[in-house]
């Protein structure tokens, strides 16, 4: 959604230096805009298949800059991951999305919720701990709390972030290996993890259609998900004919703007009151 016609400017490549300056103001700017209100936690709801009950969400970051509008997780997380500053940027998440949770166990609503990791946090060995202490905060079973991560963020320093991998998932809060597909390590390699779940990429979900090897790369996903028995999900859901699909290929969890797009807490609710109504 163009806003004050922000949408304009993509139009020509600024110069170097106008990017340059635009990184530096995101990065030293972030703290505050955390503090205050800036960054907003939207969230994308999952179905299951084939019955479509809805069983979680994503929470996905949001950044409202006075000056540059609406900005994307993919313009500004990797300046943040790039800093100290990830650590604020997963606990308000997490904070966020705990709070949500919590909203709707006390309305008789049991959902999850996924956040995304950083290899920072993947690498902090005091990370653990400062979840546990969270979940309890918030009086959260820890199943209904997903983290995402990325094979490439694990593989970074697998030393130090497998203890930390083992340790959440021994605290019982669901794992989820994300873009799966696009990494470069071998699928034995997933045996060794301690995950539950599979994100299939949206590359090959979006290229099902018209694709026939990404077809084959999503059907042999589920294949090997289901062997290793893990949970499979499919994300970049977008038409009838990909969920289709996936409902006969036997994945596990739908995401996708077929379903919804990412929502604002407040159009969430909207959203998951016209669907309990139906
Ligand atoms: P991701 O984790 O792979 O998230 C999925 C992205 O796909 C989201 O983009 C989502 O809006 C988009 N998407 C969902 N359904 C569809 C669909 O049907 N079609 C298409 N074409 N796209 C779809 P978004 O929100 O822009 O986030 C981009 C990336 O930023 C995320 O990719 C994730 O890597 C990162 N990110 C977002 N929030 C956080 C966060 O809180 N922490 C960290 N560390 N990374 C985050
Ligand atoms: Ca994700
Ligand atoms: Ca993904
Ligand atoms: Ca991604």
């Amino acid at each position: 959604a163009a806003r004050n016609g922000e949408d304009g400017v993509r139009g020509y490549a600024p110069a170097m230096g106008q990017i340059f300056l635009r990184r530096f103001q995101l990065v030293t700017q972030f703290r505050q805009a955390v503090d205050s209100g800036q960054i907003e936690v939207h969230y994308q709801p999952k179905v299951s298949l084939p019955h479509r009950q809805v069983v979680g969400a994503e929470a996905l970051v949001r950044w409202s800059h006075p000056e540059y509008g609406r900005l994307d997780p993919d313009e500004f997380v990797p300046l943040v991951e790039a800093t100290g500053l990830v650590d604020a940027l997963t606990s308000f998440v997490m904070e966020c999305a705990l709070t949500k949770v919590r909203q709707w166990l006390d309305r008789g609503l049991r959902m999850s919720v996924a956040v995304n990791l950083s290899v920072r946090n993947l690498n902090d060995e005091s990370f653990p701990d400062r979840v546990g202490e969270a979940l309890l905060r918030h009086d959260i079973p820890p199943e209904l709390l997903t983290f995402e991560l990325t094979e490439s963020s694990v593989m970074d320093d697998p030393d130090r972030s497998l203890p930390v991998l083992r340790r959440l998932h021994a605290m019982g809060v669901v794992l989820a290996v994300d873009d799966f597909g696009t990494g470069y390590s071998s699928l034995a390699y997933l045996r060794q993890l301690p995950v539950d779940e599979v994100k299939i990429d949206k590359s090959f979900v979006l290229g099902m259609g018209t694709d026939l090897g990404d077809m084959a790369v999503v059907r042999s996903i589920v294949e090997l998900g289901h062997s290793l028995d893990l949970a499979v999900v499919a994300e970049g859901v977008e038409d009838d004919a990909a969920r289709d699909q996936l409902v006969e290929m036997g994945c596990d969890v739908a995401q996708g703007y077929l379903i919804s797009r990412p929502l604002s807490e407040e159009r969430l609710e909207t959203w998951l009151r016209a669907r309990t109504r139906r």
